[in-house]
């Protein structure tokens, strides 16, 4: 069946029953469990917004392949204009969720396989992208939601996948039959795994020759006998479990919710086998889905950090603190900051290319500028708004102090703002803020879509360096 609405993806979840634990317990329904909810709701606006039709043109897409309207996240994009507006789409979501929503890292995976399943079968003459497109096109008529598999949990991260301890730090295969390929592992830190219905599997690195049974690339549904998660903890997460107010983002927040992803000998049909055993092409796969999710953080981040902005604003209207020239010149900077991030993501996109599949490809130099820029400008922005919303971001009563017969009137009274600003809309505001520039959302920033050095890995690759010293010399003068 296809998933249309909001409420025909939160069905389909309630209906799969995925063996997952929160807090050393399995959850039985995660639509209805408090610390999944927000998580859920956020991705749930991927489904939601596609019917708008006020977003109609950057949610859905034309498939290539059945020339049906689609879901945007499951479209191979097709041109550069499907690049930007990829980056459009997530920072219109940012902005109804001040979340993640989860759904690009399995977008990003398709499209990566899809160029690489293309590469490879040019050269080895298999029939991996036949598969793949078999895959993505159940996707796109099923709409259900795909999760990317990207990162083990690595070990000894001074050794290679075959020469750890445990063989199990990376996923491998440990059975190859005439049928299907039996998998074992673990992916770690996965984004929105606990309410999608399928992950795409990646290598997490390149690949050596004795590495062989670490080049896999495979689909699977969540539900498959072997898959287990286990859910993350999160700053606050116990805020969840209480009244609206303490959450700060109760709808949506906070960021993506992320499972450890184990696969304890999972039986994989080679019809959902994209990779096994080509370890030259290990390495493209990851920097392609590198690039891609690399690509749509100024999209996101920068939707997030719009609201960040306007609760900052509001909440020095409600101190009257908004006149005040600092004020106004740091919420100049967090806008500044917050369009750099988005024009990097444009940049990218823009400078796109077509690959040899067909599909297109943001610029990988720009993408990993893009999220190294993250990885500071979002503390930039975190810390600006720390700044302006003043010492009581952190010496806030509980919301049932508020509520409280006892001391509700001392809290009203003493936490008011200007005149006719309700102490709860203040609060509110700025337990907003809290929950948007803290904790887990802060170091998403810095690791999601891989750390800061391994965008400076990209530069040492792609920075051309050689030909810089080559400017340098010819503009000094030096003829050697
Ligand atoms: Fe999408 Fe951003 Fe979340 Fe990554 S961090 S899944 S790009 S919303
Ligand atoms: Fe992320």
């Amino acid at each position: 069946m296809k998933i249309l609405t909001k409420e025909d993806y939160i069905e389909s979840l309630r209906e799969q029953k995925h063996l997952i634990y929160y807090d050393g317990a399995r959850v039985e329904d995660v639509t209805t469990h408090p610390a999944f909810i927000p998580h859920i709701n956020s991705a749930a606006k991927t489904y939601e917004m596609a019917l708008r039709p006020e977003f109609e043109d950057i949610a859905t897409a034309i498939s290539s392949f059945t020339g049906e309207r689609i879901n945007r996240f499951t479209h191979i994009h097709q041109s550069v204009e499907d690049l930007i507006k990829k980056v459009q789409l997530l920072r219109a979501i940012g902005h109804e969720t001040a979340s993640c929503f989860q759904r690009c890292v399995g977008w990003d995976a398709m499209n990566a396989t899809y160029m690489t399943t293309f590469d490879m079968d040019r050269r080895f003459g298999g029939n991996y992208h036949a598969r793949l497109v078999d895959y993505v096109k159940m996707i796109q008529s099923t709409n259900r939601m795909v999760v990317g598999g990207m990162t083990d949990p690595k070990g000894d991260r001074s050794k290679s996948p075959s020469q750890q301890a445990d063989p199990d730090l990376f996923v491998h295969v440990v059975e190859r039959r005439a049928d299907g390929i039996v998998i074992r592992g673990a992916k770690a830190h996965q984004t929105g795994a606990a309410n999608s219905h399928e992950v795409l599997l990646m290598p997490t690195q390149a690949m050596r020759e004795e590495d062989r049974d670490y080049a896999v690339a495979c689909a699977t549904p969540l539900t498959a006998p072997g898959v287990v998660q286990i859910f993350g903890r999160q700053t606050n997460d116990q805020r969840k479990f209480g009244g609206r107010l303490d959450a700060g983002n109760p709808d949506f927040g906070l960021v993506g919710g992320e499972t450890l992803l184990i696969f304890e000998d999972v039986f994989v049909p080679w019809e959902r086998v994209f990779m096994c055993g080509e370890t030259e092409f290990a390495g493209l796969l990851v920097e392609r889905f590198a690039t891609l999710h690399r690509q749509n953080y100024g999209g996101c981040k920068g939707g997030v950090a719009d609201v960040i902005i306007g609760a900052c604003a509001l909440a020095c209207d409600y101190q009257g603190t908004s006149k005040a020239s600092h004020v106004k010149e740091k919420l100049a900077e967090m806008m500044h900051l917050t369009e750099t991030l988005y024009s990097g993501s444009i940049a990218c996109s823009a400078m796109g290319s077509k690959t040899a599949s067909g599909a297109y490809y943001p610029d990988p130099l720009l993408a990993n500028c893009t999220k190294h820029n993250v990885t500071h400008h979002i503390y930039e922005i975190s810390r600006l708004a720390h700044d302006v919303a003043g010492g009581i971001l952190a010496t806030m009563p509980f919301e049932s102090d508020l509520r409280s017969p006892e001391v509700g009137r001392l809290v009203e009274k003493y936490l008011a703002g200007v005149e006719g600003v309700s102490t709860e809309n203040r609060i509110r505001i700025l337990r907003l803020i809290e929950n948007l520039t803290g904790g887990t959302a802060l170091v998403e920033s810095m690791h999601g879509a891989g750390s800061p050095q391994t965008q400076k890995v990209m530069y040492a690759r792609l920075g051309k360096l050689d030909m810089k010293k080559k400017m340098a010399g010819k503009i000094a003068g030096i003829e050697e």
